[in-house]
């Protein structure tokens, strides 16, 4: 059986390092907040929201949430981001996505300030994940998965990393903060031949390809690290990864599940960012 890689104590163990940033924070008047802005009520903004809320109060951050009516125009949308980019109490802004049809997000991401930019919508975050220029913000849930790597001790230096995906949120960031810990990186997509084989020569496989339990036995060797940030719902409705945790739990080194797994890391990092904002913006 392999080890089982929860998020819990990963979540645990940044949020108490957090709590500690964030009092030396407010020893100097400075008070960390993150500025959430959701258009409409889709269900599953609103539960990352309260997962957000839960885990920034945890950490002593403060929150707001600015809810918008989701028939908002661009001009609207525009004045309220460009009012909150002013806001000197806050810190980090994190806006829901996707936006409705009628927002473009091509221009938005050009107003957020991309020092507040903690959800990495900012080409600028974008650039800096690509030069591993630390004073950027990488997207949450690859960073969620080093937290993970880190916190279990998983070699990755000089070793295969596999990612399965290549989206601007996922694969390619995901592929980018590898290669800057030295793993020997491949991103793998829907055109590239020969998956399995490739799959199987990885030590550390990442899957991030939206499609319920592709990623079976057969993609993985015995001294395998599957890390899934897949989230999906089966067709009885149950929430499952990428990767077909049953199958591949006996065959491989360790596993991350869903739910439990890399998920249950991307709010610590959240605040993790906006603590880092907060330190950035007042030059510290
Ligand atoms: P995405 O934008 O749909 O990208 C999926 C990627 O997987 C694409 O690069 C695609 O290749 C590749 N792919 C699809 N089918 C494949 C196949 N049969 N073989 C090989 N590659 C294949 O999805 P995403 O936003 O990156 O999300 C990936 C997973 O992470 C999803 O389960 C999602 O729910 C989860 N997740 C997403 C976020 C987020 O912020 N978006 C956050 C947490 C978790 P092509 O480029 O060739 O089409």
């Amino acid at each position: 059986m392999a080890k089982i890689l929860t998020g819990k104590e990963v979540a645990q163990a940044v949020t108490e390092e957090i709590k500690i940033d964030v009092e030396k924070l407010k020893e100097k008047n400075i008070n960390p907040k993150l500025t959430i802005v959701r258009v409409g009520t889709n269900p599953s903004d609103l539960s990352y929201e309260r997962g957000a809320l839960k885990r920034m109060d945890k950490c002593g951050i403060k929150t707001k949430v600015v809810e918008l009516n989701k028939e908002i125009t661009q001009y609207e949308f525009t004045e309220k981001l460009k009012q909150i980019n002013k806001d000197s109490n806050t810190h980090g802004i994190l806006i829901f996505r996707p936006l409705p049809k009628q927002l473009r997000e091509e221009e938005i991401k050009y107003i957020i300030s991309p020092e507040k930019d903690v959800d990495c919508l900012s080409p600028l975050n974008v650039g800096k994940v690509t030069e591993g220029d630390v004073t950027g913000f990488p997207p949450a849930t690859p960073l969620a998965v080093m937290e993970m790597l880190k916190y279990y001790e998983i070699d990755f230096e000089g070793k295969n990393a596999v990612v399965l995906g290549r989206s601007l949120v996922v694969g390619k960031p995901m592929a980018m903060l590898l290669l800057k810990e030295n793993s020997t990186t491949t991103i793998c997509h829907s055109r590239t031949k020969n998956l399995k084989r490739i799959c199987r020569k990885a030590d550390i496989l990442v899957a991030a390809v939206g499609r319920a339990r592709m990623v079976n036995d057969e993609y993985l060797s015995k001294d395998t690290v599957v890390m899934d940030v897949g989230i999906n719902v089966d067709d009885n409705g149950n929430m499952c990864g990428d990767v077909d945790f049953e199958l591949c739990k006996d065959k491989c080194e360790a596993i991350t599940p869903v739910p439990r797994g890399v998920g249950s890391v991307t709010t610590s990092v959240l605040a993790k960012h906006v603590v880092k904002a907060a330190k950035l913006l007042n030059n510290l």
